[in-house]
């Protein structure tokens, strides 16, 4: 039935109000009193949200199964059980403090693409696979991107089960917990090809919403670099001693962070430039302060832009500090990642093909997908969210918003499984 219209198929099949309930289904597990979501990695909660998704896929006629760090795949067969599948979806977890559409509609529009194949009696020569990868947000366990960190080989499995959470419980022991409820579910092994990998997610930032737009095709994600910084002066009365025989450390940290703000930031606005940590020592009213430290989160999508923004870090603070002395230390660096244009190319021929306008975006925040790059060709597709909100209760979106996303999808995946 491969056909020239078998995408439209799919895509014309994808039912908004299903998806819509799905999704309010899976944001009742764990629910918060002010309408958002607490669903933590591994816990009950995540486990009853696994058992709700596999539930629906089995309904379907799906396989489903788990692997060694308890990624869900959910399979719909290909003519060729060779080939390698094409895979989509997100994350089931959520922060502490979490709404109902972050990671859920990722895996909720997989499933509705899935279903919708049915539907429209398509098939494809490559299987294509819904997944929900183990503890993308790294609230409860570290590091995040867990399960996409495992299945792409960047992290190893006796590591990532070892990750222990506040109350002393290692992901193992969580996630034995989970397993345990479902004990007739198969185990598949950590290693396995992929063909392509498409993401779905809400945008959880404004662009789409603020340009009236449905639909982003997610070009990348922002590399970022966090570096620490200390600035050592010198304590003294803060009455008695005058301006020339001062080494103040917040004054030299105040200009050194206005020297930063001047030489990174630009008038684009692309670069993003946050300091969100600022200790002064000793901290008293009356002492001029003797030592400054404050964290750097610096990020852009270019890689020789964010190299280049980041090593002037240390001589711009060198040049600010005055009278006083001060180390900068990078404390981590991610690498920008670049979808894969195949991929990309399927995406916006799939938006043309359902008449959904798009801009192409890049993301701001991290996903598995930025895992998935490294080892498939890879894309996302972004919808709006109210506001921009995310990781918080009042995340909300659109239904039919969602529904559109789901329809891309759906004709995306049809075409990358062909
Ligand atoms: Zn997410």
């Amino acid at each position: 039935m491969a056909d020239g219209h078998t995408e439209q198929g799919a895509a014309a099949a994808v039912d908004e109000g299903r998806l819509w309930g799905r999704l309010m289904a899976l944001a009742a597990v764990g629910a918060r009193p002010d309408g958002g979501v607490d669903r933590p990695a591994l816990s009950m909660q995540d486990a009853q949200a696994r058992s709700l998704v596999a539930g629906w896929a089995r309904d379907l006629g799906f396989a489903v199964a788990t692997d060694p760090i308890g990624n869900l795949f959910v399979r719909r067969a290909g003519r060729d059980p060779d080939a390698a599948p094409v895979l989509t979806g997100s994350h089931l977890d959520t922060q502490p403090m979490g709404g109902r559409f972050d990671g859920a509609y990722g895996v909720i529009a997989g499933l509705e693409a899935l279903h919708a194949m049915n539907d429209a009696g398509i098939s494809t020569r490559r299987p294509v696979e819904l997944v929900a990868w183990t503890n993308e947000e790294g609230a409860r366990f570290q590091p995040g991107c867990m399960g996409s960190a495992v299945f792409t080989g960047a992290l190893a499995l006796e590591t990532a089960l070892a990750a222990v959470d506040r109350d002393g419980m290692t992901a193992r022991e969580a996630l034995a917990a989970v397993l345990a409820g479902e004990p007739e579910m198969a185990i598949r092994p950590a290693d396995a090809a992929v063909h392509a990998y498409v993401e779905a997610h809400i945008e959880q930032g404004p662009v789409l919403e603020e340009e009236g737009l449905p639909l982003g095709i997610v070009t990348g994600i922002q590399g970022c670099r966090w570096f620490a910084v200390e600035v050592t002066g010198e304590a003294a009365h803060a009455g008695t001693t005058p301006r020339a025989r001062r080494r103040d450390a917040f004054m030299a940290a105040h200009a050194i962070v206005a020297e930063l703000r001047r030489a990174l930031e630009d008038e684009a606005d692309v670069t993003r430039f946050t300091i969100g940590r600022f200790e002064v020592e000793p901290g008293s009213p009356n002492t001029v302060p003797a030592r400054v430290f404050f964290t750097i989160d610096l990020r852009h999508p270019d890689a020789a832009r964010l190299t280049d923004l980041g090593d002037r870090v240390a001589p711009l603070a060198g040049s600010a500090a005055g009278g006083c002395a001060v180390t900068v230390t990078q404390t981590s660096a991610s690498a920008p990642v670049v979808f894969a244009d195949p991929v990309l190319r399927v995406l916006r021929d799939a938006a043309v093909r359902c008449g959904v306008p798009f801009r192409d975006l890049p993301s701001g925040a991290g996903h598995d997908a930025g895992y998935l790059a490294a080892m498939a060709p890879t894309g996302m597709l972004f919808v709006p969210c109210a506001g921009g909100v995310s990781h918080h209760p009042a995340e909300s979106a659109a239904p039919a918003d969602l529904a559109t996303g789901a329809r891309v999808l759906a004709e995306g995946l049809v075409r990358l499984a062909e």
